[in-house]
């Protein structure tokens, strides 16, 4: 009989019990949204601190923080596998029956030369998630693994990044209106690859919100040996990404690499260039045709608006609303908020500062919405590319494209802590305010 050895992970388990404790110590906190100091309480398994002021999430450790990430990105990644690798639909039309995989849809975008739509379809709905899926297994591997793999704080920085780039579940909606424009027209079976693309993308989203980087970095931070936390202790500048403190006077911060700064430095100049771009490009996005669609006998081009007007008069009221509010609506409103909060963050608040903070996130999480319009033509497209039936994207498409993107760019460059400073200097468009008494105590509240 052999005497059992410790097994290996056991025993390096056993020298650093921390690790797999899980617990963040007590330590301070700069709101990412509002730049309030928060004191934090030590947080543990399932816990959550949110900002007392703005409500926004401070910092969070998941239930099973090492073991769930890593399920959730295993199943999402061999899903979505499933769902390129697999028939997504057959489109049945006087005979003939269209086959269409997720490839073959790009392929025939890429064919008719339409390359760039191509790869905002491939990077958006494939190559981004599938990036955010490995890095997430690489990071959280490290973790599980415990050993400070080469390259973690960047593969950790490009995973954060990408989550709000990941824009799955926006195709699987526009599937849905593509599925009742073409059902009009011709026979629609839907394939495995379809049905498949719900529990991934309920996979992807959750795993997209399983990842808390300021959780992450605090690991990573202790696997490279580091057993400070970094905390306020003057002269330093809590970092916007990771919500870890370094020395006011360095470029960039100490624990995860990017660019430290209390204030984005550029920040309304960089998002006022954005929006202004975007809504140079909204002009033609509506006024060039965005779908050609021919048959032998007629050649039809539509316009955004003459395309929902048509939908409206033939009977397809839901679907003409949903494109309506996803082209029309969400832009046009994400303009006028986005140019809005930036004059708010120049000359003041006028409103309640909770109003316009709400107007934010609002503008934060709606603005991948306006894809939709996108992914539906490029789907009617790869479904009608023969001779007797074609379907061809117009210029409009790839002016909206720009207009979706770089109102997003403009959204992620604006500081919205610069709105909370003016509203704290008391500042509005007319004049300064009676300021008000701070509370007396900034602790989180947690949950
Ligand atoms: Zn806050
Ligand atoms: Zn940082």
């Amino acid at each position: 009989m052999h005497a059992r050895s410790v097994p290996k992970n056991l025993r390096r388990w056993r020298q650093r019990p921390f690790l797999r404790r899980i617990t963040l110590p007590a330590h301070t906190v700069d709101c990412p949204e509002c730049g309030l100091r928060t004191a934090v309480p030590e947080l543990k398994q399932g816990h959550q601190a949110d900002c007392p002021r703005c409500g926004h999430e401070l910092v969070r450790v998941e239930n099973r923080p090492f073991v769930t990430p890593l399920a959730l990105a295993s199943a999402a990644l061999v899903l979505l596998l499933c769902v390129y690798g697999s028939m997504f639909m057959t489109v049945s039309m006087i005979g003939v029956n269209e086959r269409l995989t997720l490839p073959f849809m790009l392929e025939v975008l890429v064919l008719q030369d339409f390359g760039f739509l191509a790869e905002v379809m491939f990077v958006f709905t494939f190559g981004l998630p599938l990036l955010f899926l490995l890095l997430c297994l690489y990071v959280y591997a490290a973790l599980q693994i415990k050993r400070p793999l080469p390259g973690l704080i960047a593969a950790t920085r490009t995973m954060v990044r990408l989550r709000e780039w990941v824009m799955a579940d926006v195709f699987l909606i526009s599937t849905l209106v593509a599925y009742i424009k073409l059902g009009d027209v011709v026979n629609v079976a839907f394939g495995a690859a379809f049905w498949l693309m719900f529990p991934m993308v309920l996979l992807l989203l959750r795993t997209t919100q399983a990842v808390p980087e300021h959780w992450v970095y605090y690991q990573i931070h202790r696997l490279h040996g580091h057993t400070t936390v970094y905390a306020d202790t003057g002269g330093k500048t809590c970092c916007s990404r990771c919500r870890w403190f370094g020395p006011s006077e360095e470029s960039h911060c100490r624990v995860c690499g990017t660019a430290l700064f209390a204030r984005r430095p550029g920040s309304l100049r960089l998002s006022l260039a954005f929006l202004l771009a975007a809504a140079v490009f909204y002009i033609p996005a509506n006024t060039l045709p965005i779908m050609i669609s021919s048959n032998p006998t007629v050649t039809e081009v539509s316009t955004i608006m003459g395309g929902i007007l048509f939908m409206w008069d033939s009977g397809d009221r839901a679907i003409a609303a949903i494109i309506f509010s996803a082209s029309v609506v969400i832009p046009v409103l994400k303009i006028f908020i986005m140019g809005f909060l930036l004059l708010c963050a120049r000359y003041g608040v006028p409103w309640d500062i909770k109003k316009v903070s709400l107007l934010y996130r609002i503008t934060e999480k709606i603005g991948r919405w306006s894809m939709i319009d996108i992914f539906v033509v490029i789907i009617l497209m790869s479904a009608f590319h023969t001779p007797i039936a074609r379907v061809t994207p117009g210029p409009a498409s790839l002016y909206f494209c720009l207009v979706v993107l770089l109102t997003m760019l403009s959204v992620h460059f604006f500081d919205p802590r610069l709105l909370w400073d003016k509203y704290e200097a008391g500042e509005t468009w007319t004049g300064t305010r009676l300021k008000l008494p701070r509370p007396s105590e900034n602790a989180a509240s947690t949950k």
